[in-house]
């Protein structure tokens, strides 16, 4: 089958299996050009291990430490006549790599909430590695069904007390509009709370203390993210906001939990980058836009997997993770420079759809989109027929 792209809105329905392996492929060609990470991990965890932030902890543990790693998703698998998503593809690609690298490396499709999963999980833990000494907790998901009460949460993102209107971008047609977001109403807070909070990261890690399988100096992070004041009212102060503050305190919980096998629980600040999550917040991508001209004009743009190279390399397998004031660490370092952020500033006030591909990289945004479903990487050749349908080799 000939894959293209079918986007609508923020996602696209179709992924092509080659381009996602190719993503994959160069992903691991970051970490392998940085050389070995003394001391990194040896078994990792990765709950929510298919896309994002999570496949590239998984990648950079993995290929920057030779860590055996089992990774918890929720993905479509491909039929044979119809794409799988893309963290599926992923998934296919990252197993065949770390078999060629002779890394062990599991996958479970499921519900990470449920229960199931996590008895599923740490009976693989058992039979196959023992225990595990880094967990990455990296789920970003608009519903959660409670496993005990079978409640199903629903998170939303809004602003909170007051409407918030702001500019925002049609990653599509490049049009700049504003576009105006009614504040959070009856248990919208709660609920998104009880979605993207700490609990379920909570329960994971108890659920894995209690079957003994957290080896003794275990670290365990989730992640974050603060940003500028211009998206303050719709991410930092508003639902999802409530949310990363509730990490907050199910880190500081964790690190009580995990003190008897010396274990730390880390929250990761991390940049703000395309990925399937952030395209579906409104704002946010224009910028994301801005700050990527800003960045790679500055030399300093990082991908998901230059950020997660560098906690596993240069923060949490280091002795220097620089905690801020609050105990986190701070991957949205050079994002939040002052240089960086007074460029951004000032272009925010001016960014018009007139003018959006001269200060901000539209194209930038456009492409990174794309590549999140394994399409336009360099030599993946689109006119091709495609296997479709395939196999992550751990389900069988
Ligand atoms: P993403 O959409 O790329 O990845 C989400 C992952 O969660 C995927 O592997 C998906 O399969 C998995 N998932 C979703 N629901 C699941 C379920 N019920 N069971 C099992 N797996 C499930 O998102 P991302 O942007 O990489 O976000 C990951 C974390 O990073 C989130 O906490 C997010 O807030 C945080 N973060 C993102 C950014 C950003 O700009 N993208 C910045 C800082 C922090």
């Amino acid at each position: 089958m000939i894959v293209t792209p079918k986007i609508r809105g923020f996602i696209c329905t179709t992924a092509h299996p080659e381009g996602c392996a190719r993503h994959v492929a160069d992903q691991i060609g970051v970490v392998t050009s940085r050389g070995l990470v003394a001391g990194g991990p040896k078994k990792v965890l990765v709950i929510g291990s298919s896309t994002g932030y999570g496949l590239s902890s998984r990648i950079a543990a993995a290929f920057g430490s030779n860590a055996a790693t089992i990774g918890v998703f929720f993905e479509k698998p491909s039929e044979p006549d119809r794409t799988g998503t893309a963290g599926w593809y992923n998934t296919v690609a990252f197993e065949k790599e770390a078999a060629a690298a002779g890394l062990y490396a599991r996958s479970f499709n499921g519900d990470a909430y449920s229960d199931a999963i996590k008895d599923e999980v740490i009976a693989a833990i058992k039979a196959d590695l023992g225990q595990v000494d880094c967990v990455i907790y990296s789920l970003a998901s608009p519903r959660r069904t409670e496993p005990k009460t079978g409640e199903v949460f629903k998170s939303v993102l809004k602003p909170i007390g007051e409407t918030y209107t702001n500019k925002t971008l049609n990653t599509t047609t490049g049009a700049v509009t504003e576009i105006s977001i009614e504040p959070a109403a009856g248990d919208d807070i709660a609920q998104t709370v009880a979605v993207m909070g700490g609990e379920d990261w909570e329960l994971w890690m108890k659920a894995l203390l209690e079957a003994g399988v957290l080896a003794d100096g275990v670290k365990t992070a989730a992640y974050s993210y603060i940003g500028p004041s211009m998206t303050w009212p719709i991410y930092k102060n508003g639902t999802i906001g409530r949310a990363k503050e509730d990490l907050e305190r199910a880190q500081q919980a964790l690190d009580e939990l995990l003190a008897p096998l010396h274990g730390k629980a880390w929250i990761s600040v991390n940049k703000a980058l395309v990925t399937q999550a952030s395209s579906a917040i409104p704002v946010v991508p224009l910028y994301i836009s801005l700050l990527y001209k800003a960045m790679k004009a500055a030399g300093n743009h990082e991908d998901c997997i230059e950020q997660m190279d560098r906690l596993f390399r240069d923060r949490l397998y280091s002795n220097t993770p620089q905690p801020d004031e609050a105990g986190r660490i701070r991957l949205d370092d050079w994002e939040m420079g002052e240089g960086i952020q007074k460029i951004v500033g000032e272009r925010w006030e001016t960014v018009s759809t007139e003018n959006l591909t001269e200060v901000a990289d539209f194209s930038g945004y456009q492409s990174s989109f794309l590549r999140l479903f394994g399409f336009g990487l360099q030599g993946v050749d689109y006119t091709a027929d495609s296997e479709v349908d395939q196999k992550v080799p751990s389900l069988g």
